[in-house]
């Protein structure tokens, strides 16, 4: 028998780490032949804290440490179940005892987030147990670096940070990029407001991601060092990144001659301090070498000058921890999901007014409402749904009659919105879009590195609009002042942080426009 216990950031802050003490003690003391693992995000944080029992593969939800005893004896001691800590589906009343039987996972395709609730983040023997490190050997061994960009080439994957570069072209272009001195980065300086795709990641399968850097590294060629750059409010994330990356040392996964192949590559953590714009690619590698971070002009692109002027690709969480899998099963594997345009799945973290919150993963070109909805377990209680913000504070809101788009970079593009890194926030009836849009606006503008004015000024006069007209205090035209600041913003700011940032206040006036002229109507 063994209990997997999660202990991802969202169980741990709902008291999982007493919970995962009280199975080790309970075990003990009930002298019960039974294993308990710690194990990354589970993925319904909703019902945190989660447990799941092996091999029965029964999930479990809600366990504090005062309910343990009873599980020991009932469930693991005596073979019976505990039906209240078992998820019941509302909309059908069905007991769901196993992950499978769940809507919530029944419909999510797990290819990034393969591993997550199922090992043990800490210990690279369970990492090996899952084909752990094959991709590797295989790569070093069967395969030319050639072969490995024409097989992510296939895949079809794109960047999952958010701006959906194709990942193989960008490698290429590294490859092909002249230099003695090449280096592969990962950026896992997630800041979006209410995203935690690469966290959970980087906490629940940090071996993934590490081993799909080793293999960009072989790839590129030249490429002997390499950065996880993981800001420094994620310190499970590093503790745990800085566990794993020891164990691929002790085990002649990284360092010299790994394998015993002739290839050398290591990778060092550096921590951000959490500036927002540091998630921007030339911002963040100023960063690492130590400069005030501030974006600078492209091209030069990165892949031919990035870190210390030397030939660099860079690549967020997400997509490295897609990659070992994509070499072991083939890109055309991969490529069979998706949309023509945007292949393979996406992981995203589903807040805001919905029964079952948490992180999910669903193969591209699934509508927002299927998600919303299956997934999502529908709105709460009575709340009726009104939007879905996907992309973080750069992207916008979708109202309701546009929630059967599929979900793909294009589509979201053209509904004035993006996929950003993968926080989607469903938003009800009671929501002011106003207030919505400032919240963002707001977190965008302190962000603003302030080096091109019109980041730094627009965004702060568009959130001086925005303010007097929540307090009640707009005047006539300025809905139509934020539709000109916005696009102008849009048009000529210098990084993806202004050229984004008016997104949720032009994409609420066009589809809630009505909510902001109330307010202005409806003066104090
Ligand atoms: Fe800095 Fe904003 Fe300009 Fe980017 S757009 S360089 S964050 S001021």
């Amino acid at each position: 028998l063994v209990v997997k216990v999660c202990q991802g950031t969202g169980c741990l802050a709902a008291g999982a780490e007493e919970t995962f003490r009280a199975f080790q003690e309970e075990i003990a003391r009930q002298g019960v032949k039974a294993q308990v693992i710690p194990t990354g995000c589970q993925g319904f944080c909703q019902g945190a804290p989660v447990i799941t029992v092996e091999p029965r593969g029964w999930f479990l939800h809600r366990i504090t440490a005062a309910d343990v005893p009873k599980i020991v004896d009932v469930v693991l001691k005596r073979g019976g179940e505990l039906v209240q800590h078992f998820y019941r589906d509302p909309q059908t009343g069905k007991i769901c005892r196993r992950p499978e039987d769940m809507p919530f996972f029944r419909h999510q395709l797990k290819i990034a987030l393969r591993n997550l609730g199922k090992i043990n983040p800490m210990d690279i023997e369970d990492y090996l147990a899952v084909g752990g490190y094959t991709a590797l050997a295989k790569v070093l061994t069967e395969m030319t670096p050639e072969e490995v960009i024409e097989e992510v080439k296939k895949s079809g994957l794109r960047g999952r940070g958010g701006a959906g570069f194709p990942t193989g072209v960008k490698w290429e272009g590294a490859r092909r990029a002249p230099g003695a001195r090449k280096f592969v980065i990962c950026n896992g300086d997630e800041g979006d407001p209410g995203a935690f795709m690469d966290a959970s990641l980087m906490e629940g399968d940090p071996h993934s991601v590490i081993e799909g850097m080793i293999i960009c590294a072989y790839a590129i060629g030249n490429c002997r060092e390499g950065y996880i750059y993981v800001r420094e409010e994620y310190p499970l994330a590093v503790k745990r990144l800085s566990i794993a990356l020891e164990q691929a040392r002790a085990w002649g996964f990284l360092g010299e001659d790994i394998l015993g192949t002739g290839f050398s590559f290591d990778i060092q953590l550096k921590k951000g301090a959490g500036a927002f714009v540091c998630g921007e690619s030339t911002t963040l590698m100023m960063s690492i070498e130590g400069k005030r971070p501030s974006p600078r002009v492209t091209p030069p692109r990165s892949v031919e000058k990035g870190l210390w002027g030397m030939p660099t690709c860079l690549n967020n969480v997400e997509t490295f921890a897609n990659i070992p899998i994509i070499i072991l099963k083939g890109g055309e594997w991969y490529a069979q999901y998706g949309t023509e345009t945007s292949k393979g799945t996406k992981a995203f973290c589903i807040t805001g007014k919905v029964r079952n919150t948490g992180l999910i993963e669903v193969p591209m070109g699934m509508t927002l409402r299927e998600i919303v909805q299956k997934l999502g377990g529908g709105m709460l209680e009575e709340a009726q749904l009104k939007a879905v913000q996907t992309g973080g504070p750069s992207g916008g809101c979708i109202p309701e009659e546009y929630l059967d788009t599929p979900v793909d970079y294009e589509s979201l593009t053209r509904l004035g919105s993006m996929m950003g890194s993968g926080g989607m926030v469903v938003v009800d009836e009671g929501t002011c879009m106003v207030e919505f849009a400032r919240f963002f606006l707001n977190f965008t503008q302190q962000e603003s590195c302030g080096k091109c004015p019109p980041c730094r000024i627009g965004t702060y006069e568009m959130l001086q609009i925005l303010n007097r007209i929540v307090a009640g205090e707009g005047q006539e035209g300025d809905i139509e002042l934020l539709e000109e600041l916005g696009r102008k913003i849009k048009e000529t700011s210098l990084c993806g942080l202004g050229q984004s940032a008016p997104n949720p206040v032009l994409s609420t006036i066009k589809y809630f426009r009505e909510e902001y002229e109330a307010h202005i109507r409806e003066k104090r």
